[in-house]
């Protein structure tokens, strides 16, 4: 019998370039470092969380794509890191076809709910780091997923798809996965010093009210420097404000997660 949740949040945004990679890998570090055992999925074929964690995407023997496809069962691909609690279930490119392959598979939107299902893994927390797109890998994420977490960068134009992505959550809630929920939205790259960012901020929140993180991410260099050298930004430059940020992301999405449980 399973004795931890097993939950899992797709993070997910259509729109490229707005820190799902960043948040799924910082968050996974944060959550594992606050002693949680959380397995990161890499959905997406550019295989950014596996690099960004110091994995070699090249080389992927088996990962997500061969789960998706019913090839290897998600136990047998899982990749250890630098922080015990904490594997990978690592993209490659073979992942790019999977969209395509998938097509014609009978439950093709269900292959990531079935392989999770017979994943025979205990852990607290899943984090699918989703592809830019609302295909077919995406939708998978969201068929298998408890939540959603919506990164949101905080610049012109936030708002314009998010409006689409909350309707393809509605409508996998109709015909795929009535339990998912929203975990949150999260602002990203936020800029104390533009009006811009705080424009956005109150946009956000008055589109989404109490489903907001009270944690703002902001812009820092340091985030984008980590993943080049594998690493976690807590691991890379622990008291940087980006690692500081996200350690408080962990702590406030820890502690939503205890006060509905
Ligand atoms: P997505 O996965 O949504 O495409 P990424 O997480 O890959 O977005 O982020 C896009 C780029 O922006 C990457 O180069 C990443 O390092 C950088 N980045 C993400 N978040 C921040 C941040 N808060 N501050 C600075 N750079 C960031
Ligand atoms: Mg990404």
């Amino acid at each position: 019998m399973k004795e931890r949740a097993n939950k899992v949040v797709a993070i997910a945004n259509q729109k490229g370039g707005v820190g799902k990679t960043t948040t799924s890998v910082n968050l996974a570090a944060c959550l594992a470092d606050a002693g949680c055992s959380v397995v990161l999925v890499d959905l997406d074929p550019q295989g950014n969380a596996t690099s960004g964690l110091g994995l070699d995407r090249d080389n992927v023997e088996s990962g997500t794509y061969h789960a998706l496809i019913g090839e290897v069962g998600i136990k047998d691909s899982l990749l250890p890191t630098m922080y015990e609690t904490l594997r990978v279930l690592p993209s490659n490119t073979d992942l790019a076809g999977a969209e395509i392959e998938l097509v014609d598979h009978e439950s093709r939107e269900f292959r990531l709910r079935e392989a999770l299902a017979n994943a025979d893994v205990d852990v607290d927390f899943f984090i699918v780091d989703c592809p830019p797109s609302l295909g077919l890998l995406t939708i998978n994420a969201l068929a298998a997923s408890d939540t959603v977490l919506m990164p949101v960068q905080a610049e012109y134009y936030a708002l314009e798809g998010v409006g689409q992505l909350v309707r393809t959550v509605e409508l996998v809630r109709e015909h795929l996965n009535p339990e998912l929920a929203l975990e949150g939205v999260l602002l990203t790259m936020y800029d104390a010093r533009t009006n811009l960012s705080e424009q956005v901020a109150a946009d956000v929140e008055s589109y989404f009210g109490n489903l907001v993180f009270d944690t703002i991410i902001p812009r820092n260099v340091k985030l984008s420097e980590a993943p080049s050298h594998g690493k976690a930004v807590i691991s890379y430059d622990a008291t940087s404000r980006g690692a500081r940020r996200y350690r408080d992301l962990a702590r406030e999405f820890l502690d939503r997660n205890r006060a509905i449980a």
